[in-house]
């Protein structure tokens, strides 16, 4: 008999939600959190960083307003008073957590994990032992390998910086750099982000990632594609950046944003034979057993879908696999609908323009204006939105939005696009108007056919 029928290593998203839907089936559950119940999500990812896009986005408003008749509203940003306002929310946020895990009958242990063999663990100054295990220890910032990284932050302690710095240099292409690249401008930094590609956003679909370059720089963010780096060094305070082809920057804080490795560094999955993919992922099956058939990974840590609701999901899948087979909750892994909370927004489901092109022949719906506010508003601020419908069934295999609300909206055609859709069921749905989102249904003229070559 072993101590616990199942342990999970990590109380963020995924853990958290496998280990009280496994105790609300009845397993006697146990849970080791080394750091900030809630995670990565919680504590310095989706939930903080939603928080100062939003505060960042109140300056622009509040210049807006003028143009609908308000006067005076422009005024100045108290950075002290954001970051004490959002760590009281997340300590909010960190409490209800602990809540809901004691409340189901969990366990909880506030000290890492790592395994001793393959069904004891080291946790604390406890050896525990449990029949199942789930590795759910997520995933940790990636910093470069230069002379002086160190000088440099990640998004972990973006969140905890003593004040707004004037200058920042972003360094990455992924989302975390275009969203605190639209954060700090927003509140008044001015911002280079540098990235190796020639756009941002490697893997999205190309129309919107040129859209996204040319709204970052409406907004302000200067663009620098095509870097590399050399070294960044300490001149008096001041960090400067050297870039491989003799360019420097200089700013007040250097932030990388190099994307995310698995967290499996020390974890010990070498004494419980886990085997481990050469990034450090542990590698699962579509049941997310590990190489050990009763240990399990859910989240950041298998490296696939890095999203909070899919590592949610995958441990609430999990838990009712294991613990009450007869009534499993089943998840739809694709499309997965997904939000880029840059400034403004960009919301993506399904395939891009080139992945639908090498299908088959799939049809391109555009549409670019001006929003309503905007133009009342001034700011140079567009909406870009693109249906992809495959032409042989007419499903609506992708969808695209950068503007206002794409986030919002793109929740509602996830579920469409889930359902199988297509673009008749569109065309036939009632618009709500006045509204941006009306513009979906309302995509009446093709804009061109692609993929003709794939099918031939
Ligand atoms: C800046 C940023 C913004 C993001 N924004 C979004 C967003 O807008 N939307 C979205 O869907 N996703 C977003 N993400 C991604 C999202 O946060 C992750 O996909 C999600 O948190 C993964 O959940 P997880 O359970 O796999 O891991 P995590 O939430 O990272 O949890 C892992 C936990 O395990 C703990 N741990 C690790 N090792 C041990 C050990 N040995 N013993 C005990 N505890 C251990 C860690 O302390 C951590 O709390 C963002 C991420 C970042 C960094």
């Amino acid at each position: 008999m072993h101590d616990f029928d199942l342990f999970v290593i990590g109380g963020g998203s995924g853990g958290v939600r496998c280990a009280r839907m496994a105790a609300s089936h009845g397993a006697r559950v146990g849970i080791a959190e080394e750091r900030h119940w809630g995670g990565t999500c919680v504590n310095v990812g989706c939930v903080p960083k939603k928080l100062m896009v939003q505060a960042a986005e109140y300056g622009a408003w509040a210049q807006d307003a003028a143009g609908f008749g308000w006067c005076g509203l422009e005024g100045t940003h108290d950075w002290n008073a954001l970051i004490t306002a959002k760590n009281k929310e997340i300590e909010r946020l960190n409490g209800i957590y602990v809540k809901l895990l004691q409340g189901s009958g969990v366990k909880l242990f506030e000290a890492r994990a790592t395994f001793i063999d393959p069904h004891t663990l080291q946790v604390g100054d406890r050896a525990l032992s449990a029949d199942r295990i789930v590795i759910a220890t997520g995933g940790a910032p990636i910093w470069p390998t230069i002379p002086g990284t160190e000088l440099g932050i990640v998004s972990d302690n973006a969140f905890f910086l003593p004040s707004l710095p004037r200058r920042v240099v972003l360094v990455g292409g992924g989302y975390i750099a275009v969203e605190f690249a639209g954060i700090f401008r927003g509140l008044g930094a001015e911002v280079d982000l540098l990235y190796r590609q020639k756009l941002p956003l490697r893997g999205f679909d190309e129309a919107m990632r040129e859209a996204l370059a040319e709204a970052l720089t409406a907004q302000g963010v200067r663009l620098h594609p095509s870097v590399l780096l050399d070294r960044l060094e300490d001149i008096g305070g001041v960090r400067r950046l050297h870039l491989s082809d003799g360019r420097q920057f200089d700013a007040e804080t250097v932030f990388f944003a190099l994307g995310r490795d698995p967290n499996t560094a020390g974890l010990g999955l070498d004494k419980a034979a886990v085997a481990v993919a050469p990034n450090g992922a542990v590698i699962v099956d579509a049941a997310h057993a590990t190489s050990q058939p009763h240990i399990f990974a859910i989240g950041d840590v298998s490296n696939k879908l890095n999203l909070t609701p899919v590592a949610i999901a995958e441990g609430h899948a999990l838990a009712d696999r294991l613990f009450a087979p007869a009534h499993p909750r089943d998840w739809s892994f694709s499309p997965v609908p997904t939000a880029v909370f840059s400034v403004p927004p960009l919301a993506t489901c399904g395939l891009t323009e080139a992945q639908a092109a090498l299908r088959g022949p799939a049809d391109i719906y555009e549409v670019r204006f001006t929003p309503m506010r905007h133009i009342m508003s001034g700011r140079c601020r567009k909406t870009f939105m693109k249906l992809i419908v495959d032409q042989a069934s007419q499903r609506v295999v992708g969808a695209h939005m950068l503007g206002d609300d794409a986030a919002e909206m793109m929740q509602a055609i996830g579920v469409a696009m889930t359902a199988g859709a297509t673009k008749q069921d569109f065309d036939r749905t009632i618009g709500i108007h006045p509204t941006g989102a009306e513009e979906w249904v309302t995509l009446r003229t093709r804009t061109r056919t692609v993929g003709v070559q794939a099918a031939a």
